[in-house]
């Protein structure tokens, strides 16, 4: 096990990882700190607080913790709110799994051995996107050769589009103030090249249309996942229903810790002082006064709490929606675990029949619909004519299965906007407020708005509490260096 490069948290290598250094509570006198949004971000940090001796409080507005990666109960079905995937590349996603023991060796997630993504078109047209063994990128060469869902005049100019990608810089403002689609037009790129191949990959991480997304969030994907390491975007998923990890799993680890969980809390207010009004399960207010305090709410919830003293340009990233369309059939419809759809609104279609406590395998699909401006208001009538049509047209076993159940999960504020010139938008963990501290995916990690992006700000806005506390009280009131 090595540490990350810049955190703290730990980073698989070779698929190990031994445990946490520390982590045996927090001493008398320990500096208090309050963590404000149970997501992947908020459990990151309080996680980290609390195995280096902070005494952590954890209020979460929801009964329940995960926020934007979760699930709910519907009927017999235990329903994730939208299919989430990681790559091998998340390491410090990863790091939080193997922390919460729901790694791939757990059996609570899955990551493949080698990227294998089997697409379909709806015309009939098929392509696989796999990797080999040989060093990057060349071991997509085969994959983006044969890829037949584009003709060889377009596979041709892939290459050359694929080295503009890794020779740009994603740090560059310049670059982020550029369109994906645009820069991949000037490298040759035919419309066709682009839906078919590069906003497969592009939408799905973005949550934005190629001609609207961050050239710089592109670069970042493209490089760090398919084109610097070989084995970068291999890719994972959980096995078993998100809330179990991110929830039940979470809330295990966070409370062997010694965190005070305090779900169903919301918090109203938070002054310059670190003055913290809360509103209580029991809709009782109280009023905390911590040493630190993370807020890892979404930025439109952090702009509102914040006090004056904290510039919010981040109120201007906006929001992209993503919805999911699941479908319960009467047989399987789907012969592997999951399936891009290419020229189609049904973009991702995975096999959640296991999760969900369904016996059998391919019975039930969440299909995910990224940057789905154009659909998240429709009703589901309209959805699932659309949607049974589409289906059946790229998965033939589905032209005679019955439909038992069709329902729409809708996340209107999925992400953030990933627009060109939003990293100017992006705060890093660091207020101008003593002892707060920002975190949350939409914050400046250098990440799509993700579950990696996620636990990386979760870990810094730890780091950074920290180490300001050890600087302010070089004599060591508590908490460990
Ligand atoms: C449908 C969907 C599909 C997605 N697919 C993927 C994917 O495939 N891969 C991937 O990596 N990412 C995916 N994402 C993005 C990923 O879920 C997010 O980036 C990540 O979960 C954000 O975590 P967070 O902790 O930053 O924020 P959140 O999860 O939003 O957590 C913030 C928490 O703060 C709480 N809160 C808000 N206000 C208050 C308050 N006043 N007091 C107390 N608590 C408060 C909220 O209830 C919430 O629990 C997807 C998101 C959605 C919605």
């Amino acid at each position: 096990m090595k540490r990350d490069a810049d955190g703290d948290w730990p980073v698989l290598v070779n698929g190990s990882a031994d445990a946490i250094a520390g982590g045996t509570g927090a001493g008398d006198g320990a500096p208090h700190a309050l963590v404000v949004g149970g997501g992947l971000a908020g459990i990151s940090s309080a996680l980290i607080l609390a195995e280096r001796g902070w005494r952590v409080t954890l209020a979460e507005a929801r009964p329940r913790l995960g926020g934007r990666a979760t699930s709910y109960q519907r009927g017999e079905l235990t329903v994730d709110n939208g299919q989430h995937v990681f790559l091998r590349c998340c390491t410090a996603y990863r790091g939080l799994l193997e922390r919460l023991d729901a790694g791939p060796s757990s059996g609570l997630s899955v990551l493949q051995d080698r990227l294998d993504i089997p697409l379909r078109a709806p015309d009939g047209a098929t392509a696989r996107l796999k990797r080999t063994g040989a060093p990057a990128p060349l071991h997509l060469a085969g994959s983006l050769l044969g890829y037949g869902l584009l003709p060889l005049r377009d596979r041709s100019k892939l290459g050359r589009a694929a080295l503009a990608l890794r020779f740009t810089d994603p740090a560059d403002p310049a670059v982020d103030a550029q369109s994906f689609g645009a820069f991949m037009r000037k490298r040759g790129q035919s419309q066709r090249a682009v839906n078919r191949l590069w906003s497969v990959i592009s939408t799905a991480t973005l949550n934005i249309d190629p001609d609207a997304a961050s050239l710089a969030l592109a670069v970042k994907v493209f490089r760090t996942g398919l084109l610097e390491d070989s084995t970068g975007s291999d890719l994972g998923y959980a096995a078993v229903p998100l809330g179990e990890i991110h929830d039940t799993r979470a809330r295990a680890a966070l409370t062997k810790q010694g965190v005070d969980i305090r779900d169903a809390t919301k918090v109203l207010s938070l002054d310059a002082e670190l003055n913290v009004r809360l509103r209580a399960r029991d809709e009782s207010e109280l009023t905390l006064r911590p040493d630190a305090v993370v807020l890892a709410v979404p930025h439109d919830v952090a702009a509102a709490l914040l006090p004056a003293q904290v510039p919010k340009p981040f109120a201007e990233l906006g929001h992209s929606p993503i919805m999911n369309v699941h479908v319960r059939y009467d047989r399987p419809v789907l012969d592997g675990p999951f399936l891009a759809g290419v020229d189609s609104p049904a973009q991702w279609i995975f096999d959640r029949t296991g999760p969900t406590g369904l016996p059998g395998a391919g019975h039930y699909v969440a299909v995910t619909v990224s940057a789905a401006d154009a659909l998240i208001d429709k009703p589901v009538a309209e959805l699932r004519s659309l949607f049974e049509n589409e289906l059946a047209r790229l998965l033939p076993a589905a032209r005679d299965a019955k439909v038992e159940d069709f329902f729409v999960t809708r996340e209107k504020q999925a992400t953030f906007r990933q627009a060109s010139g939003s990293a100017a938008l992006r705060p890093g963990p660091v207020t101008p407020v003593p002892g707060l501290y920002l975190a949350g995916a939409w914050t400046a990690t250098g990440w799509p708005d993700t579950m990696e992006s996620a636990v990386r700000s979760g870990i810094s806005a730890a780091r950074a509490a920290q180490e300001q506390w050890v600087t302010a009280h070089p004599s060591g009131t508590g908490a460990r260096v």
